[in-house]
C-alpha cells in the first residue's frame, strides 16, 4: 500500500529498511521528490545533494543484500547545517564569502551521521555565520516556517529545523551557540537538542564562537533524537577537538526508560514564567509540560537562578569576540570571497570583507573589535567572564537541588519575515536559551502541542547538568508521550500544508 514516506520516523526508516519492507534507494527517491515537492514554498535547502544520497543509498542497499549487518540509521535521510563540511559539497555558512567554498574534508559530527547509515540529502540554510534567530539573514533566500510561510522558521539553523517539519528529511543536524537548534525547534514544532558543551565534535565545523558553540540534532520525534545522538558520541573523543569529550551513547535507552519518574525534582524557575515578553500560550504550553512530568511522578521544585538575567549581555560580548577572532581568517585571500581588481594587500582584505559579509556579520565583528580593544577589554570582556562564572554557579546550585530545570525555549511563537528588525529586539528572543551556551550544559526543545491564540506550534525547555544530558531525552520523552498524537507517537507531526505531499513510498 503507498504511503507516505513522512509518516515514518528515523527509527521506522531503519527498522524498515532492514526488515526489506522497502529500500534504501526507495526512500532516498521518496526524500527527493518530498523535497522537490515542497521546497519552492519552504526553501530549507542551500544546496539539495541527488548524487551524494543515491551514492549512500545503493552503499546501504549492497550491504543488506551482501548479509551485512546494517548500521542503526541506516537509509535515513539527513539535512546538515551548511556550517558543516562535507566532501562533495559547498560549505557556504550562507554567505557571500563562502558562496564558492568546497569541503575540503567531512566534519567528524557529519562522518558519524553518515557511519551511522544516513542518507546526505542536502545543505540547509541559515542565518549568515550563524548570527541570528530567525534565518533571514542568510545572503541567499530566508527560509519560511512550514507551518506558516509568512512567518520565519527561527535560526540560526532555520533550514534544518523547517526540512524537518516540513517532513523532507526526519533527521537533521544543526548547531547552537546561543539557541541556534532549541529556538527554530520551538517554533517549528520539533525536537531539537543541544548537548552540552564538549559532548559532540566541533571538528569540520565553520567556528562563530567557540567557547559557546555545540552541534546537535533535530527530529520529530523524542526517539529519533536520542538515535542521532548515539551516532554523534560514538567512537568516543573526537582527537581532533581538543575540547570534545568522551561520552556513553546510552540516549537511546534513555528514550525507552522513560516511564515512571517517582523521586526526580524537576526545576521551574518563577521569574522566567513571569517575565516580560513571555506570551500567555507558551506559558500555557510549559504548564502542560510541567503537569505531564508531575503526572509521571515528578516533584516539581522552585530554584532560583539570580544571575541569568546577566547572560544577553554577557554573550553579546562573548559571542561577538569569539566571532571576530574567528572571522578574521576570511580576509579576501586565504579563503573564499576575492574582491576583483585591488591593487594591494590592504585594500584587497578591507574590500573583500565589505562585500563579503551581509549586515549583521559585520555589525558583530565591528562589536567584537571594539570590545577586544586596549582600555574598554576589562570594561566588557572581563566582566563578562565574571559574570559567565556566576551564571554557572547559579545552575550548579539549582542542580544540588533538583534533576533538571523546565522552563520556556522561546518567549513567543514564531514571528513574520521581517517583523522584528531592531537587532536588539531579535537578540531577545534568545532570552531563554542562551545561559545554557554560557554555563555549557545541555538543553532540549520539545513541542507541546498548539498555541491557543496563534495556533502555531508552542515548544518547553528541559535543562540538565552538564553531561547528564541522557537524562533530557528520558523527560522530553515523558511529556511527549503524555502529549504526543501525531505520526512515530511524535505531538505535532510534520506541518500539515505539507504533509503526504510528494514523496510516496510505495
Ligand atoms: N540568535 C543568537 C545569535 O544571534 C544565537 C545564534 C546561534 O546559536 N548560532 O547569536
Amino acid at each position: 500500500m503507498a504511503r507516505s514516506f513522512d509518516e515514518l520516523t528515523a527509527q521506522e526508516i531503519a527498522a524498515g529498511i532492514a526488515a526489506g519492507t522497502f529500500s534504501a534507494a526507495e526512500v532516498t527517491a521518496a526524500a527527493l521528490d518530498a523535497i522537490a515537492a515542497r521546497e519552492t514554498e519552504v526553501q530549507a535547502f542551500l544546496q539539495v545533494t541527488p548524487e551524494l544520497a543515491q551514492e549512500a543509498a545503493a552503499r546501504i542497499d549492497a550491504a543488506r543484500a551482501a548479509g551485512e549487518a546494517l548500521p542503526p540509521l541506516a537509509g535515513v535521510p539527513l539535512a546538515v547545517k551548511d556550517n558543516m563540511n562535507l566532501v562533495g559539497t559547498r560549505t557556504t555558512c550562507a554567505s557571500r564569502m563562502l558562496e564558492t567554498y568546497e569541503s575540503p574534508y567531512t566534519a567528524t559530527c557529519v562522518a558519524r551521521m553518515l557511519a551511522a547509515g544516513c542518507i546526505p540529502v542536502g545543505k540547509a540554510n541559515m542565518d549568515e555565520f550563524a548570527f541570528g534567530s530567525s534565518t533571514d539573514s542568510s545572503a541567499f533566500h530566508p527560509t519560511n516556517n512550514p507551518w506558516d510561510t509568512a512567518r520565519v522558521p527561527g535560526g540560526s539553523s532555520g533550514g534544518s529545523a523547517a526540512a524537518v517539519a516540513a517532513g523532507m528529511v526526519p533527521l537533521s543536524l544543526g548547531s547552537d551557540t546561543g539557541g541556534s537548534i532549541r529556538q527554530p525547534a520551538a517554533l517549528c514544532g520539533v525536537v531539537g537538542m543541544k548537548p552540552t558543551y564538549g559532548a559532540v565534535s566541533r571538528y569540520g565545523v565553520v567556528a562563530f564562537g567557540s567557547s559557546l558553540d555545540q552541534v546537535g540534532p533535530f527530529g520529530r520525534t523524542v526517539a529519533d533524537v536520542a538515535l542521532a545522538m548515539d551516532a554523534l558520541v560514538s567512537g568516543g573523543r573526537d582527537p581532533y577537538d581538543s575540547t570534545a569529550q568522551d561520552v556513553v551513547p546510552g540516549f537511546a535507552a534513555a528514550a525507552a526508560s522513560a516511564e515512571d519518574l517517582a523521586g526526580t525534582r524537576i526545576g521551574l524557575v518563577p521569574a522566567f514564567m513571569e517575565a516580560e515578553g513571555l506570551t500567555a500560550e507558551v506559558r500555557t504550553g510549559v504548564e502542560r509540560a510541567a503537569s505531564a512530568l508531575e503526572a509521571a511522578g515528578a516533584e516539581l521544585v522552585e530554584v532560583d537562578l539570580p544571575h541569568v538575567d546577566a547572560a544577553i549581555a554577557a554573550y553579546y560580548v562573548i559571542g561577538p569576540a569569539e566571532a571576530f577572532s574567528n572571522l578574521a581568517r576570511f580576509d579576501g585571500i586565504r579563503y573564499g570571497y576575492q574582491e576583483p581588481g585591488c591593487t594591494n594587500l590592504a585594500d584587497q582584505s578591507a574590500r573583500s570583507r565589505a562585500h563579503g559579509f551581509g549586515a549583521e556579520a559585520k555589525r558583530r565583528q565591528m562589536l567584537g573589535a571594539y570590545l577586544l580593544s586596549s582600555g574598554v577589554y576589562d570594561q566588557y570582556y572581563y566582566a563578562a567572564q565574571k559574570a559567565r562564572t556566576l551564571i554557572t554557579e547559579d545552575y550548579s546550585a539549582a542542580f544540588a537541588r533538583v534533576d533538571a530545570i523546565l522552563m520556556p525555549a522561546t518567549p513567543h511563537a514564531a514571528f513574520r519575515h521581517g517583523e522584528i528588525s531592531d537587532p536588539t529586539q531579535m537578540y531577545l528572543s534568545d532570552m531563554y536559551t542562551i545561559s545554557l551556551n554560557i554555563a555549557g550544559n545541555g538543553g532540549i526543545s520539545v513541542p507541546v502541542g498548539l498555541g491557543a491564540d496563534s495556533g502555531l506550534p508552542m515548544a518547553a525547555q528541559l535543562v540538565a547538568p552538564a553531561f547528564a544530558d541522557e537524562r533530557l531525552i528520558t523527560y522530553a520523552a515523558v511529556i511527549e508521550r503524555a502529549l504526543g498524537r501525531a505520526a512515530g507517537g511524535s505531538v505535532l507531526g510534520v506541518a500539515p500544508a505539507f504533509a503526504g505531499k510528494g514523496g510516496e513510498l510505495r
